[in-house]
């Protein structure tokens, strides 16, 4: 883990000429729009940029992150740990114009004043790592230890279900 707080904000194009490298360590909490998707508040993210000028003079950004967070498992309601880890590499542009136009391996970030938002932008990648549904491995999952833990009513229940052909017998008589 890191141990040094990512920074807020920075120039992100004097960053790209320097060919700065910035990285640092970020609760879950500072992300509102993140933290609303997580389980507790214990969340913590590692984050690695490093701001370069690519072969074409572009000012790029070829972002790392890990993550590791709570959310609620969708089966049984309870919390499960969650390991997140992706990467982008991200073109700095003034314009959407100029964001049409760069190569498909380039993601468009387009940023009009001096400064730029690190958090924002890590936190728009951490939302896209999050998958849509989460679930406890098997044997760790609540929902279906329960499931195991009473087998037996679920077998007497069965026993009792009336069978077809009786209740077609049922349906005769009455007619
Ligand atoms: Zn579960």
């Amino acid at each position: 883990m890191l141990t040094e707080p990512l920074p807020n904000t920075l120039d992100v194009r004097k960053a790209a000429a320097r060919g700065a490298n910035v990285s640092g360590t970020l609760g879950a909490v500072k992300l509102p729009r993140f933290q609303a998707l997580l389980a507790d508040e214990s969340g913590a993210i590692d984050a690695y940029l490093a701001f370069s000028r690519d072969e074409e003079d572009r000012a790029v950004i070829a972002l790392k992150f890990e993550a590791d967070v709570s959310v609620e498992c969708q089966r049984c309601l309870q919390s499960m740990p969650l390991h997140l880890a992706g990467e982008n590499t991200l073109a700095i542009v003034w314009t959407d114009e100029q964001a049409r136009h760069l190569p498909r391996h380039l993601e468009p970030l387009i940023v009009t004043g001096e400064g730029y938002n690190l958090w924002e932008l890590v936190e728009e990648e951490l939302m896209l790592a999050l998958p849509a549904f989460s679930y406890h491995d098997t044997e760790d999952c609540l929902q279906i230890l329960s499931e195991y833990a009473e087998p037996a009513p679920e077998q007497e229940k069965g026993d009792k279900k009336p069978n077809p052909f009786d209740v077609l017998a049922q349906l005769k008589q009455d007619t």
